[in-house]
């Protein structure tokens, strides 16, 4: 009899190995397979999951307000506000996991000018974050804020909703002064390099109304159109601070709306399926509000920005799809929108 050669043995002996191998892997997996996906060794059967990004934060540092609109959703609830020293740390915490962006909300965020200017140079100077901006009702703003901050500042977003004083009035933001308010603002922002953005809720009241000539003439970069929200806790009955629904459109109402300004280039459209869920949005005591409506999370000091995260919900699809990562800071060179075109000088 022959001898049998070195060589054949040790391939052989693989052979054997790579099926022994393969048979234990098929033993680990099988209850995998056979109970429907529920599988014992799960690091096995899928990816660890990305930690959420917080690429874009809505920090409500305040809710009170000097306002009283007959439909905002984040109401005076509380008068709470956090320590600057407590803010910063938050803030430094938020941009170590990926913040690039951060919008200064309220209530009215000018009730506190000290606290406002402090976070809107920390967030520039110190983190170093792309882009700075803040909503406000406008009432409060003072021309020497915006000469101090204006290199820090890329954004300033005031909210309009009509440039009727009566509609106004009846919305609960007027004093009879907003529209003249408006573009002595607009003509700050230009003279001192901030972005001007206009934000409009388009509501029962102001529906029907053509605002193509103010727009015009105002020349925001953007004019963000949101459809009037119903926000459970906030606005939904006469038990909550306001009660919005009074004022709520149909879709169609609102897609009318939008059509009459379509031909206003720096129009962004709003509507309710895009605005409820999309923003990430901090609030007073520094933790993250859940889109759906339940419990907060626990503040960001305790818990850490990822476990808070991921305690919440919050849709990213929406966030890209209304175009959240474009509005952003000051574009080189944009020509879109109403400001574009040769004397566009930011
Ligand atoms: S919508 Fe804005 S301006 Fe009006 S009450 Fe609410 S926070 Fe104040």
């Amino acid at each position: 009899m022959s001898a049998i050669p070195a060589a054949l043995i040790t391939d052989l002996a693989q052979l054997l190995l790579g099926i022994l191998l393969g048979a234990h892997l098929l033993f680990l997996l099988y209850p995998c397979i056979s109970l429907g996906g529920r599988c014992p060794f799960p690091s096995l059967s899928r990816p660890k999951a990305k930690p959420k990004v917080p690429v874009s934060v809505n920090y409500h540092f305040t809710r009170r307000c000097n306002k009283t609109c007959g439909f905002c959703f984040h109401t005076a609830t509380t008068s709470h506000i956090e320590d600057l020293p407590q803010q910063k740390h938050a803030l430094r915490l938020l941009a170590a996991a990926g913040m690039r962006k951060i919008n200064f909300a309220g209530g009215e965020p000018f009730l506190y000018p000290k606290v406002l200017g402090a976070m809107i140079d920390y967030c520039k100077t110190d983190l170093g974050l792309e882009s700075v901006s803040i909503v406000t009702n406008g009432s409060l703003i003072k021309e020497a804020f915006l000469r101090r901050h204006a290199g820090k500042l890329d954004i300033l977003a005031v909210s309009c909703d009509s440039f009727d004083e009566p509609t106004n009035t009846a919305i609960g933001r007027g004093a009879g002064d907003q529209v003249t308010r408006l573009y002595q603002i607009a003509a700050w922002c230009r003279e001192y390099g901030i972005l001007f953005k206009l934000n409009t809720v388009v509501n029962k009241l102001n529906a029907a109304e053509d605002m193509n000539a103010h727009i015009a003439a105002l020349r925001p970069f953007r004019w963000k159109c949101f459809q009037v929200l119903i926000v459970r806790g906030e606005n939904d009955s006469e038990e909550t601070l306001r009660n919005g629904h009074k004022f709520t459109i149909s879709d169609g109402e609102f897609d009318g709306f939008c059509a009459r300004h379509a031909g206003q280039a720096c129009l962004v459209p709003e509507p309710n399926r895009l605005m409820a869920k999309s923003y990430l949005i901090l609030d007073e005591y520094l933790r993250f509000l859940d889109r759906t409506g339940k419990q907060p999370s626990r503040p960001i000091l305790e818990v850490g920005v990822e476990s808070a995260l991921e305690s919440v919900y919050w849709d990213e699809d929406a966030f890209v799809e209304r175009g959240g990562l474009y509005d952003w800071a000051k574009p080189e060179g944009e020509k879109g929108g109403c400001a574009g075109g040769e004397d566009l000088d930011w």
